[in-house]
């Protein structure tokens, strides 16, 4: 049996998040011929979750971590950095699932938090909450029902009219607000390299080394890598959408792209647009509005546009010139006065959506584990199913496991061209509806 890596990532944008870090010191890459108990490949936030566990439980076992690009570049870092502790579009439903996975959410949330606290990870890391914004009849609805399920769950909430979302966040673009405490935000790729930077003893990253075969040796499996192998006892596969491309989960997740900009530090002047230099995280009602963020450094966030990258290549090049004039419409859009601002970086990334808010989670072959995390509080979630993964790799049973069990697996997507007819009529409508909100 031999698993070949049909793709190697390669990110050629600008992931503003990561070039606005302390340079980093040069890749420890893998060489010669190495032996340990577990290969994770992938130090995207499940990978990292599942090393560091990995290295907690089994003291007396080595881990190799393989990432093919650097910690912190990679989807986990080029996020917009809304560590959620709950989130849900549409009418409340299934309220029942719903609480399930917020006690997967929150505990992937607290792990970070504690490692953050532990390793004083200096990821600007702000228990801030976030809020959702309405600026036109969709977003009116889709707000109205993150209430309802918000109040449905307990979970504290206030209403901002207009004039209070101007006073807050310095824009009457929003006909109404939402407020919600319990999330942190975040700069994702300084968190991911923190985490990276402070694995347990026993777990050795290499960092520009991907993994490009996995071949089963007698018991064990041999992983190649450019410049060195390494024999182990058995396999994690945490690459995130690079998962299909070792043929594994093909067809039960659909990869989409969505975009980020990032200002430069605004000037006082530029400031006094906005009123306000308080940090806060928007996300649209709707799921296809824009996300927003100021930060403490006074750099203005754009996130918006989604769509379907069944294709081989990596979001970038010349798409990166439209994506930063889409941004800039949806930031003039907001405030007019900073309708000339540039942004230092535009970026793309891509996430995984399934079809049933599915797991794709546990031991794939015999010795081969998988995990990935999908497009709902995927962070939190992944960090979460991560560390539990370690757990069931080692027979650790809890309460938590049994919860990550019980969801159901990632349902199969119907095949191409039907999927992409579905997914494109699916994107335009809900943009149309949504146009207010970008
Ligand atoms: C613009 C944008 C905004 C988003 N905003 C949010 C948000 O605010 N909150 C949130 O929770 N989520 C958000 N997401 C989604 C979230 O970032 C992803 O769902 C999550 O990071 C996926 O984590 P992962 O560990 O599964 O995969 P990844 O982070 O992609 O990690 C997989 C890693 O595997 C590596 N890899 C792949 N193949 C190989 C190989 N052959 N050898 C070695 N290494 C390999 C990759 O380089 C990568 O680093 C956003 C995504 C995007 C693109």
């Amino acid at each position: 049996m031999m698993l070949q890596a049909k793709v190697i990532p390669k990110h050629t944008d600008s992931n503003g998040w990561w070039h606005i870090l302390p340079a980093v010191a040069a890749p420890n890459v893998l060489q010669g011929a190495h032996k340990v108990r577990t290969v994770v490949i992938g130090a995207g936030v499940c990978g990292i979750a599942t090393a560091f566990r990995l290295g907690e439980i089994c003291p007396n076992d080595e881990t190799i971590l393989l990432e093919a690009e650097r910690a912190g570049f990679g989807t986990s870092g080029r996020n917009a950095g809304f560590m959620l502790n709950v989130h849900s579009h549409g009418p409340p439903k299934r309220l029942e699932i719903l609480r399930r996975n917020m006690q997967l959410w929150a505990s992937g949330l607290e792990d970070l938090r504690r490692r953050v606290n532990e390793f004083q990870i200096p990821c600007d890391w702000s228990e801030a909450g976030r809020f959702y914004g309405a600026a036109g009849p969709d977003g009116e609805k889709h707000i109205d029902e993150i209430a309802e399920t918000l109040g449905q769950l307990g979970l504290e909430h206030r209403w901002l009219d207009q004039s209070e979302m101007q006073t807050r966040i310095g824009t009457g673009f929003y006909q109404r607000g939402l407020f919600t405490p319990g999330n942190a935000l975040v700069n994702p790729a300084a968190l991911m390299k923190g985490c990276a930077a402070y694995l347990p003893r026993n777990v050795t990253m290499f960092e520009e080394t991907p993994a490009q075969s996995i071949a089963r040796r007698g018991d064990g499996f041999v992983v190649t890598t450019p410049k060195g192998v390494v024999t182990c006892d058995r396999v994690v596969l945490a690459t995130g959408v690079f998962l299909r491309h070792f043929g594994v989960a093909k067809g039960r997740y659909v990869p989409m792209a969505t975009y980020g900009s990032l200002t430069g530090p605004l000037t006082d002047e530029q400031l006094a647009q906005i009123g306000t230099s308080e940090p806060f995280g928007l996300l649209g009602g709707s799921e296809y509005g824009a996300t927003i963020r100021l930060m403490k450094d006074r750099r203005l966030f754009v996130r918006n546009h989604f769509h379907h990258a069944p294709k081989k290549s990596l979001p970038g090049g010349t798409v990166l010139g439209p994506i930063a004039d889409m941004h800039r419409r949806s930031m003039a859009a907001r405030w007019p006065g900073l309708a000339d601002v540039p942004f230092e970086h535009s970026w793309g990334g891509i996430m995984a959506f399934t079809w049933n808010d599915g797991a794709i989670f546990g031991e794939v072959d015999s010795g081969i584990f998988a995990v990935l995390t999908n497009d709902v509080s995927p962070m939190t979630r992944g960090t979460a199913s991560g560390r539990l993964l370690a757990d069931y790799m080692e027979g650790r049973d809890s309460d938590l496991l049994q919860l990550q069990l019980g969801i159901d697996e990632a349902k199969r997507l119907p095949p191409r061209p039907f999927l992409d007819v579905g997914i494109a009529y699916e994107r335009a409508k809900l943009r149309w509806v949504a146009k207010q909100e970008f």
